[in-house]
């Protein structure tokens, strides 16, 4: 099998392969490593690679499979890590200057997971500055770039890991989703993403950016793929509080199937203004697959979907100013030198540490919070959370999945929007309500621009719904070939 028919394989055909011996891990890994050489000077998906280590891994899987012992689910399959995800090898970033020299003393439950099930780490992808923005140009180590069109980004803030997944720099990758930041990458770089029901993956050990919306979860080429990794991922962990307590299904069980008597959802406030109308039209092609295979299709109304942004902007950063307090040059991260009482130190090691995003999350947060504005921001925010949430309950007694578009319109060029904050803000308008109410929610690949660029629909289900999202989608993906179009890397 040639290099390049290997890392067109899935991660799932790809594990199989290596249990059966008909490939090695080693070469697997090497073929993603060679990959990762010739395209990351371009796209900068990776803030740091691990080939050594990761040819050391695969090694070993050899070997132990030579032996003839049984390993696990993932064994040999080269996977990258977005940078916010603590692991003992190597440096964990969240591509901020903050963190730049920061090694964690232990792997991230998730990271633990996947290394138990086989997985060979290839690295540790770009981000928006802890996890902030919808592009990755806030990186505070340079942009990653889109592999259909280097001019324009990948989407974020797990940008690196979409575009390391769609140049094929890896089989897979993980990411994390507080406001969209799996499936708008995702729908922007083709690939499918999947952001988990609220607390079905232990979040020990992801630098928490808005604890009570955070979730990690698979981007990957295809479906299978993210039944797969989620197989390894998901269930209870005695270090997050938040995780649910009960055993998962095995989501790639029945993946194959597809659901029976499934109704679909279309929320009105999904499809109005604003809308890219080649967005609008490959999504509603989509939904007509749906119900050409026998899905009905009922309207549904999320009426609060207006105010998903406005909560989103007050909850998220709320949040995010209580955690990176933090990161004060005592503890960890970056410290002044510049400071010549305790005061100075704190405020010049923040100053310099963080961008400049991050210092407007940390003021809009701390201003949200303070007293006197709490109730007329934070606890009204609280508020429509629940009202999204009620608004969704409602619906999924209509339907079973609620389809809508994932993002407004596809990828853009960088600087398009990185000097207009509010701009950035409304590429998270079909994402963020999925986290406020905690429900799971997936971008998978349903066409393309006329320019070439990918389109991503979105579903969303109610809590631990993931195998049901998962088989419908997998019974789309397999009628349409929009994962197997690769995209043809013009370096800068
Ligand atoms: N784009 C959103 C933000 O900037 C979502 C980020 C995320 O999900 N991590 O907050």
């Amino acid at each position: 099998m040639s290099d390049a028919s290997l890392t067109e394989t899935s991660a799932y055909e790809l594990a199989q392969r290596i249990a059966k011996r008909e490939i090695t891990a080693t070469e697997t890994t090497r073929a993603f490593l060679d990959q990762i050489a010739a395209h990351d000077d371009t796209l900068h998906a990776f803030n740091e690679t691990y080939s050594g280590a990761a040819l050391a891994q695969a090694a070993a899987i050899d070997t132990a499979l030579d032996r003839g012992e049984k390993l696990g689910t993932l064994a040999g399959v080269p996977i990258a890590l977005k940078d916010n995800l603590c692991t003992v090898e190597g440096r964990t970033t969240c591509s901020s200057k903050m963190l730049q020299n920061f090694y964690s003393p232990y792997d991230a439950t998730v990271v633990k997971r996947l290394k138990a099930a086989g997985a060979v780490f290839v690295g540790k992808t770009n981000l928006d500055e802890f996890a902030m923005g919808s592009s990755t140009e806030n990186s505070a180590f340079g942009p990653t770039r889109n592999p259909w069109n280097t001019r324009c980004v990948p989407g974020g803030s797990s940008g690196g890991s979409a575009a390391a997944v769609a140049g094929r720099l890896c089989a897979a990758a993980l990411g994390s989703d507080t406001g969209g930041s799996i499936r708008q990458p995702a729908a922007l770089c083709g690939i499918v993403g999947l952001k988990p029901t609220y607390g079905l993956v232990s979040r020990y050990g992801l630098v928490a950016f808005a604890s009570s919306l955070d979730q990690i979860g698979p981007m990957t080429r295809d479906v299978r793929d993210a039944a797969l990794i989620l197989n390894a991922i998901a269930g209870p962990d005695i270090k997050d509080s938040t995780s649910w307590p009960q055993t998962p299904p095995d989501y790639l069980m029945d993946i194959d199937k597809p659901p029976e008597k499934i109704r679909i959802g279309l929320p009105k406030e999904f499809f109005g203004d604003g809308l890219s109308p080649e967005v609008a039209t490959a999504v509603h092609t989509a939904v007509d697959f749906f119900r050409r295979n026998g899905a009905e299709i009922v309207p549904v109304s999320l009426p609060h979907t207006r105010y998903g942004i406005a909560a989103y902007y007050v909850i998220a950063p709320a949040e995010a100013s209580s955690n990176l307090a933090r990161y004060d040059g005592v503890h960890y991260g970056h410290r002044t030198t510049q400071a010549s009482d305790l005061f100075e130190l704190y405020a010049a090691s923040r100053a310099e540490g963080f961008g400049p995003e991050v210092q407007r999350r940390v003021m809009l947060g701390t201003y949200a919070l303070s007293s006197g504005y709490y109730d007329a921001y934070y606890l009204r925010a609280q508020r429509v959370r629940q009202l999204i949430k009620d608004d969704f309950d409602r619906a999924f007694e209509l339907c079973d999945v609620i389809i809508s578009p994932t993002t407004p319109d596809a990828a853009f060029e960088l600087g398009a929007k990185s000097n207009d904050p509010l701009a950035m803000y409304l590429c998270d308008v079909f994402t963020v309500t999925c986290n406020i109410a905690g429900i799971p929610g997936m971008s998978v690949p349903c066409g393309f621009s006329s320019s070439g660029l990918p389109i991503g629909m979105q579903m969303l289900g109610p809590v631990f719904s993931e195998s049901t999202m998962l088989r419908l989608a997998r019974l789309y993906e397999l009628a349409h070939d929009w994962q197997k179009r690769r995209p043809m890397i013009a370096s800068v």
